[in-house]
């Protein structure tokens, strides 16, 4: 059920199969996915505090500058 997600080159992996079927590696295989799914979050709210902070200046410099 794991394995079909990741891709064809990785299903011919040995090191797949064996953590597959280890559960000390399967272990560490999925905390490490969380914390990559955590680290893809920040990265996700990073982006949008900057997006946010970004718009925040666009829309002071036009209030202090308005167009004629
Ligand atoms: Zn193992």
């Amino acid at each position: 059920m794991l394995a079909r997600r990741s891709s064809r080159i990785a299903l011919t992996d040995a090191r797949v199969d064996h953590a597959a079927s280890c559960p000390q590696c399967m272990a560490r295989l999925l905390a490490l996915r969380q914390k990559h799914r955590r680290q893809r979050r920040m990265w996700i709210i990073l982006g949008a505090i900057a997006l946010l902070l970004l718009l925040a200046v666009a829309v002071t410099f036009i209030l202090r500058y308005p167009f004629p």
